[in-house]
């Protein structure tokens, strides 16, 4: 298919068969043609292919004659950014930022024009990216400034744009310095439109205890596993309560309670302190979430924690659900106290095939025994369900 628009010497191909045309290409080639197509309104295709190759080669860091052609590029892109003929704005950023271009810092920094401006803060979108991937003092900088005034523009009278917003933070988020942070922090406190799941994710990974409000609010909306991941990663007994709530609820969906736990867990053995009365307080809660407890005491708990906790254990081992007397053996191996062996011992008798199961293998992971090879090796002859037995046998020779 001829496109005609190439120019005079490259004839791109079809769609589909763009990528491999473009690999063929020497570097040379490659920068001629991209520059090209930078400067012609319909080649949006080529010119995405051409820079995602030279994206390849950036991140490659090749031969000479590539990095040579990867400079090339670099002035093409600057060259179109100047002109007013540039029609592939965003993929000359992108190019300019996988090349880690200095010298594009400028360019990419400009106050847009006016007549593209609406209310964006960015030449282009890609642009606070290719910032960040630059990531130099001076983009680093520019980055800075430009969250500035995207906050500042969250005044009544001029809405700025949501994905201006969303873009630098993302950039902010993968820069992570410092002063990122406290810009991002300042775009968090004035946001109006949700983020997308992407962004919030980039900010839950570089959250500090600065941003819980922020997480908490995510908590309580559409965002929610990213408010849970950053809670989490940032351990704040701040949130223990809504965390406990969300593990404690029947209503609560199945990620949203795993991430809970993890997030309670991450407190450690503060932890257990939060969650422990409330096990006694909720006799009735459901099956899940009394499991969902074990598996947090299993996890925040280390070896030097209060008695009280591998008591509480213990008594769970007693529950009518089998599966959270599962939890419970699993949790106890995972604390090896030497002063709850005889309980798991016992709970090699359970009635329920899958508590012994599990606490076989829960008592292969710890320190062997006389008493403890004498139970596995019973169970592994004598119990009646075979996993059981298996699980016996495997856990005798781990
Ligand atoms: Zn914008």
């Amino acid at each position: 298919m001829d496109h005609g628009a190439g120019g005079p010497w490259v004839k791109w191909p079809g769609h589909g068969d763009l990528r491999t045309f473009v690999d063929g290409l020497a570097p040379d080639e490659l920068v001629a043609a991209f520059a090209k197509a930078l400067t012609y309104p319909r080649l949006g295709g080529p010119a995405a292919a051409a820079a995602r190759r030279l994206g390849r080669l950036a991140r490659a860091a090749g031969t000479p004659e590539e990095q040579q052609a990867l400079a090339g590029a670099v002035h093409a892109c600057l060259a179109a950014l100047s002109s007013a003929e540039c029609r592939q704005v965003d993929h000359a950023v992108y190019v300019l930022g996988m090349a880690r271009a200095e010298e594009a810092v400028p360019a990419l920094s400009a106050t847009p024009p006016t007549h593209r401006a609406r209310s964006c803060a960015l030449v282009t979108h890609e642009a606070a990216v290719a910032l960040a991937r630059i990531g130099s003092p001076a983009a680093a900088a520019a980055l800075v400034r430009i969250a500035g005034e995207v906050e500042a523009g969250r005044l009544p009278t001029r809405r700025s744009c949501t994905q201006c917003e969303e873009q630098v933070a993302l950039a902010l988020c993968m820069l992570a310095t410092p002063e990122a942070l406290d810009a991002l922090l300042g775009l968090t406190r004035t946001m109006q439109e949700l983020w997308q799941e992407k962004v919030v994710h980039a900010v839950a990974r570089v959250a500090d205890q600065r941003f819980v409000p922020f997480l908490l609010e995510l908590c309580a909306g559409p965002r929610r596993a990213a408010g849970l991941v950053g809670l989490a990663r940032v351990a704040t007994l701040r949130a223990a309560p809504a965390m406990l709530e969300l593990v404690r609820s029947d209503a609560t969906d199945r990620r949203t309670h795993r991430l809970a736990a993890q997030a309670l867990a991450a407190l450690g053995p503060r932890a257990a302190y939060v969650a422990s009365p409330r096990i006694w307080e909720n006799r009735g809660a459901s099956p899940r979430a009394r499991r969902a407890f074990a598996w947090i005491l299993g996890r925040a708990l280390t070896p030097d924690a209060g008695p009280q906790f591998p008591e509480q254990l213990t008594e769970l081992l007693a529950d009518p659900d089998p599966t959270v007397r599962a939890a419970a053996a699993g949790a106890l191996a995972r604390l090896a106290d030497p002063r709850t062996d005889a309980d798991l011992l016992n709970a090699l008798h359970d009635p329920d095939y899958r508590v012994r199961a599990r606490t076989a293998t829960a008592l292969g992971r710890l320190p062997r025994t006389v008493d403890t090879m004498a139970a596995l090796a019973h169970v592994a002859t004598n119990d009646p369900v075979r996993c059981v037995r298996s699980a016996a046998h495997a856990a005798q020779w781990h």
